[in-house]
């Protein structure tokens, strides 16, 4: 009698429930489910990738060899993913710890406990605590964004008027603004700051149009010593918020207020941002922040692991670092992985657990690029060159039809990474010296050529937005 996928599969479960440790087994293998079985091979589905690999590593031997005992034959034993891995990020596991409790501030204290929790909030408006100029490390890609920093929040509305900070997503903009506020209001407890993002400017200013408390919201901006607005490319194209943030921006800068302003590119590129807005935004300084280097991300991550009592070994640190480096954005959630799959796993952060985690990460993040096959590469050359595709496989050797056949060639090597001798198949059995010369040359060509470079480009475009 044949058995089903979920009967070998209980066998199996059965046959090693002594060989592993029970709480091995109810970690990993006793949720999994049998989903088909063939002549050779029974597939198993994991809840996640993370899990699924896991399990294929560490007990595929002892799965396949009670698996051949329950069916008399060799049995493969795949395990596939089933969830996304996302629900490997538990809520409970953050590198954010619960907001800390503040330092104390020599001006509170002497007030009750109950006036001094609402005059907290009330001077640190939006501000997170963990933002501060201590927590932010410094390396050539912010050196300047930092120092600019500090010395405005020391000389507040008279040093640089606007400071403009931009970069890229995770750079550290939104922190170094919340640092200068914190820092003002350190030195000036009394200090009227707000910080907003230029979408809930907006959404507040519609907020006010809509209940008739326009003058309210204006008067409370312009009451400002030190207005931190955040992400001003967002106003793009929204005329009427621009118009009320221009004037709230004079109204601030004549009376020596300072205005710091985050963006995600200079503000000279912003598209959609009035000229008048933008040229007032170069009065003052604006610096960028650029991704960290490799010993700043080092750096960042030793910090981090400090403050939230991590212990991560150098390796690790080290392997993340590598492995990581676009922002500190990214840095933050390589290790919020990390120790969310250690904590499912209840294991280690040894330097090959994290070399193997952040592989699988980056693969996740990685977006599925449409892959053209061989033929569509092919057809698609073809018709860009004007030859029929049958002649790229045939022993044509007219001039259009040759050079389509090596540009297919290239584009097969380049995107498909194929091997020369695969690609030689697609041609009719041409060997791969004849593949490599052709390759070659559409190289060479494309290096002298602009014109040959510009077509070659744009049919391999096309052919990567192929649905
Ligand atoms: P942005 O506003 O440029 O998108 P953020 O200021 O939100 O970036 O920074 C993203 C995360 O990285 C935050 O958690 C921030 O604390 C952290 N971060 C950025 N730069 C640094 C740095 N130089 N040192 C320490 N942490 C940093
Ligand atoms: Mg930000």
């Amino acid at each position: 009698m044949e058995l089903t996928a979920p009967e070998v599969w209980a066998r199996i479960q059965d046959a090693v429930r002594d060989a592993v440790p029970d709480h091995a087994f109810s970690s990993w293998i006793e949720g999994v489910r049998a989903v088909a079985l063939t002549e050779g091979e029974l597939l198993l589905e994991a809840g996640n990738r993370f899990k699924a690999e896991w399990l294929e590593d560490k007990y595929g031997d002892l799965l396949e060899a009670r698996g051949a005992d329950v069916v008399g034959r060799r049995l493969r034993i795949t395990v596939r993913g089933a969830a996304s891995p996302d629900v490997f990020e538990p809520p409970a596991v953050r590198l954010d710890p619960p907001s800390a409790p503040s330092e104390p501030d020599p001006s509170v204290t002497r007030r009750s406990p109950a006036s001094q929790s609402r005059l907290l909030t009330a001077r640190r408006p939006g501000l997170n605590e963990r933002y501060t100029f201590e927590r932010f490390v410094v390396g050539p890609n912010n050196q300047l964004a930092s120092a600019a920093a500090s010395a405005a929040a020391d000389k507040p509305g008279r040093l640089y008027n606007p400071l403009v900070f931009y970069g890229g997503v995770g750079l550290g903009k939104t922190h170094l603004m919340h640092a200068l506020g914190h820092r003002v209001l350190q030195s000036n407890p009394d200090a009227r700051v707000a910080y907003v993002s230029a979408e809930q400017f907006l959404n507040e200013m519609i907020t006010a149009i809509q209940r008739g408390t326009t003058a309210q919201f204006r008067a409370r901006y312009r009451e400002m010593d030190l207005l931190l607005l955040d992400d001003v490319q967002f106003l793009k194209n929204k005329e009427s918020t621009q118009d009320e943030f221009f004037h709230t921006f004079n109204a601030l800068y004549d009376s020596h207020r300072q205005i710091v302003l985050t963006a995600d590119r200079p503000p000279r590129e912003l598209e959609g941002v009035e000229e008048r807005l933008v040229s007032r935004f170069d009065w003052g300084l604006t610096v960028d922040l650029r991704p960290p280097d490799l010993e700043t991300r080092i750096a960042i991550l030793r910090s981090k692991a400090e403050e939230e009592g991590l212990e991560l070994e150098p390796d690790v640190i080290e392997c993340i670092a590598h492995s990581c480096t676009s922002s500190v954005r990214e840095l933050e959630g390589a290790v919020i992985k990390l120790l969310a799959v250690s904590s499912v796993w209840n294991q280690e952060i040894t330097p090959d657990f994290a070399r193997r985690v952040l592989a699988l990460r980056r693969r996740e993040l990685e977006p599925i690029k449409p892959v053209a096959s061989p033929e569509r590469i092919q057809e698609s050359i073809a018709a860009g060159w004007r030859v029929r595709p049958e002649s790229l496989t045939a022993k044509t050797r007219t001039r259009t039809v040759t050079e389509a056949r090596h540009v297919a060639m290239y584009a097969m090597r380049k995107m498909l990474e194929m091997p020369l001798m695969e690609i030689g198949r697609c041609f009719g059995g041409r060997d791969h010296s004849t593949v490599l010369y052709s390759i070659r040359k559409v190289e060479r060509r494309i290096e002298l050529d602009p014109d040959f470079r510009a077509r070659v480009r744009q049919a391999m475009q096309e052919l990567r937005e192929l649905p």
